[in-house]
């Protein structure tokens, strides 16, 4: 049986073109390994929002690369595959660069992966990185999802150009795919046992399909989802807090299967700072949003992201972001070291703010939010909280699964996967909750 690796780095939408990759070679009928030595076709799918992530992605490859001098028969035969947005931003460079790597293709051409690997057995390596506009890119054609949550995606690329990021330059501008086909995915999933869909884009709010007579936007895309029998959840990621809208917002309120929860990044709680940034809001524009979804639906979950030291990055600018994080109560945030990116317009920003200062600012942002996670699940205990079960928990012995704010819930019981099961809470960590199955009376 023919096997293939892969090693995914980066964000959600790249986690989704790995398994779009699986299930399209799972077609051809390879099967997933979790040793590089014994895969015909080794995957690195990488990122470069963060140089730490686009070295790791390099001295991976260097290593694959390495793999194939070999004398076994599947050594020799193995192909090599670099994709993602390092692939995209490097291009042929990367076929030079690497002796060994037989396949670079960028995210908008992952659904020709079967394709590239057959004719870069033939010809030698083979390069495909040019944007990929047209409904293609959504390509999806083998089902072979039996989790109980999928990844669906709506739209790719952006046209924010926000000052630190690479996105608009390497997955392109936005293209929103057809309703039509989102809606057929998703019956599909369902058929196949997917309870919750998470859908996909680099800016969901800003999905449009303008084909029919009607615009579809996000909104009406949940509604239209929200019909659909089996499905029991809906969740959307990422949102781009200047494109979120009142009529949005009601989603929360209008539609019983989408989740209380929604993913809006800040990046800085200093308006000098996302001035520089260009996300096109100010703290004061931003926190009116949360306030506004909170009023609409006083439990929602709210969680965010934050750059530790963009350039220029003043004391007091990391200070009004600490406070701001305490002021927005955050369910959670992630939050990353600013650092220069290839094509990016902050690579030009002077002023640079040093390591050493960047590690303590992180360090303290993550500590302010801890503080904050640490509250609002401790307020959860004694509560009983409907999971949606999705199978062993790496704590050994019980079983795991999410509310529907998206907390993760470890707990005893023997529940079904895919069953929403009610779960008293009793404990918790920094990143769970922990609790037992009540069964239901008979
Ligand atoms: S909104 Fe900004 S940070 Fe997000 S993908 Fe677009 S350019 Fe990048």
């Amino acid at each position: 049986m023919k096997k293939v690796y892969i090693e995914t780095y980066g964000c959600q939408m790249n986690e989704h073109d790995s398994e779009r990759m699986l299930s399209i070679l799972s077609g051809g009928g390879y099967v997933q390994t979790d040793n590089p030595r014994d895969a015909e076709v080794v995957i690195v799918n990488t990122c470069s929002v963060r140089a730490k992530a686009e070295q790791k992605a390099y001295s991976s490859v260097g290593r694959y690369a390495q793999l194939k001098k070999r004398r076994s028969e599947t050594a020799q035969n193995r192909v090599i595959v670099f994709s993602g947005c390092v692939a995209q931003q490097e291009g042929r460079k990367l076929v030079g660069r690497f002796k060994g790597v037989d396949v670079v293709v960028g995210p908008s051409q992952v659904h020709r992966i079967d394709e590239l690997i057959r004719q870069a057995k033939t010809t030698g390596p083979v390069v495909a990185v040019a944007p990929d506009t047209d409904q293609n890119r959504f390509r999806n054609p083998v089902k072979d999802m039996n989790g109980v949550k999928a990844y669906v995606t709506i739209m790719e690329g952006c046209d924010n150009f926000c000052s630190y990021c690479t996105v608009p330059y390497l997955r392109g501008r936005e293209v929103s795919r057809n309703v039509r086909s989102i809606i057929d995915e998703v019956y599909t999933l369902v058929a196949s046992g997917v309870k919750e869909v998470v859908l996909l884009g680099q800016n969901v709010n800003s999905y449009r399909d303008n084909a029919g007579e009607k615009q579809v936007t996000l909104y009406e895309l949940l509604s239209m989802l929200n019909d659909i029998k089996g499905l029991e959840r809906i969740r959307f990621i990422t949102s781009h807090p200047k494109d979120l809208t009142d009529k949005l917002m009601h989603a929360f309120t209008d539609f019983d299967k989408v989740c209380p929860h929604i993913h809006l990044p800040i990046q800085s709680g200093s308006d000098r700072i996302l001035k520089l940034m260009a996300r096109g809001y100010t703290v004061e524009e931003y926190m009116d949003k949360i306030n506004r979804i909170r009023t609409l639906k006083p439990d929602v979950a709210v969680t965010s992201d934050f750059i530790a030291g963009f350039p220029s990055e003043t004391d007091q600018d990391h200070h009004d972001t600490i406070m701001f994080v305490r002021r927005a109560n955050y369910d959670n945030i992630f939050s990353f070291k600013y650092s220069d990116r290839p094509l990016a317009r902050a690579n030009k920003y002077g002023d640079k703010v040093p390591e050493h200062t960047i590690a303590g600012r992180l360090k303290e942002l993550q500590d302010a939010q801890l503080e904050i996670t640490r509250k609002i699940y401790r307020a959860l205990a004694g509560t009983v909280q409907r999971v949606l079960v999705e199978g062993d928990s790496k704590k050994q012995g019980r079983q795991q699964g999410r509310t529907m704010h998206g907390r993760l819930v470890n707990f005893s019981g023997t529940v079904p996967e895919g069953t929403v099961a009610d779960v008293l809470i009793d404990d918790y960590s920094d990143n769970a909750l922990y609790g037992k199955h009540i069964p239901e009376e008979e």
